[in-house]
């Protein structure tokens, strides 16, 4: 009987799930990112719908959002050992959306040094994660929820084989409370994790419409050719219109609303916007942004 059991089990750790990652170059042979799915997370992408990113400095990697699970680090990391067998010193974490870091753990085994937002000290173990429930438990095997060793108040300058690396906090709310953005002048590029979505709908339910829009203005200003979001495959400078829009028109439509004297209820079916309605994830997101941004500018006026 005990056979019979092995033989049913050991083919599951045997064979776990596969996330066919493929390595997509950013602006230059130094720097690949791994696209998720514009979905959200389920037992069929295994939590594959945020993007991962990997910098080469020269002798070491830096990875800008470690994915979903620790079999996807350990995944995208064999895929870049295959661009530049080199190890990985810094893994940063744009935010606390789990589908941006629980693959830590990976690169922590691995030795490297896990920054994010001073947020993360607050940020509490718990009993299952969101990605845990949703996804399929072989996909989710080995994976540990591992937070950040070095924190970012403020702004954070690191030099990695001589490129200077700023690590930025945005300092108040915008997408969460947490967001970091990490910029390389000398490569013009800057990571923003999800203060800009482009091929889905943002998600506004932990964010702050005034403060995600003023966190986009900061952004734009910087010199860079390549603005890399956390959700989709733009990574120019126009990978910023679509969110900007989007909150932009939401935040005036709802107000609208509340000065028509429209309650919570109304709001949520009378807010509609066409121009976004082929994105997506608008039919199962946009009402839920409605309503959160109803609340949040509730609490404004
Ligand atoms: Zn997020």
């Amino acid at each position: 009987m005990k056979k019979l059991v092995y033989t049913l089990v050991l083919p599951l750790t045997l064979f776990s799930f596969d996330y066919q990652l493929k390595p997509v170059e950013v602006g230059s042979d130094s720097v690949h990112c791994f696209f998720g799915y514009s979905e959200v997370m389920n037992d069929t992408n295994n939590g594959n719908m945020s993007n991962s990113c990997f910098v080469n400095m020269g002798n070491s990697y830096i990875v800008i959002d470690s994915g979903p699970t620790y079999s996807y680090a350990s995944q995208a990391y064999e895929k870049m050992k295959k661009k530049a067998n080199l190890k990985v010193k810094y893994v940063l974490n744009t935010h606390v959306h789990d589908d941006h870091w629980l693959g830590n753990g990976y690169y922590k085994k691995l030795g490297a040094k896990i920054i994010g937002s001073s947020a993360f000290e607050d940020l509490e173990i718990e009993e299952t994660t969101r990605m845990k429930r949703r996804i399929s438990p072989e996909a989710y095997e080995l994976t540990t929820q591992v937070h950040p060793e070095l924190f970012v108040d403020e702004e954070m300058v690191l030099y990695i084989e001589h490129k200077k690396v700023i690590i930025k906090n945005i300092g108040h709310k915008a997408h969460t409370d947490s967001d970091i953005y990490i910029y390389i002048p000398s490569k013009k590029i800057v990571f923003v994790g999800d203060l800009v979505f482009n091929d889905r709908l943002p998600s506004v339910r932990d964010g702050d419409l005034k403060g995600w829009l003023e966190a986009l203005d900061e952004i734009l200003l910087l010199d860079v050719d390549y603005i890399v979001g956390g959700h989709g495959t733009i990574v120019s400078r126009d990978s910023v219109p679509m969110t900007y829009e989007y909150l932009k028109l939401l935040r005036s439509k709802v107000v609208s609303s509340m000065d028509a004297g429209e309650d919570i209820g109304d709001c949520v079916n009378s807010v509609t916007m066409d121009k976004f309605k082929n994105i997506h994830l608008y039919d199962s997101m946009h009402r839920q942004n409605v309503e959160t941004s109803y609340r949040i500018l509730e609490w404004e006026n």
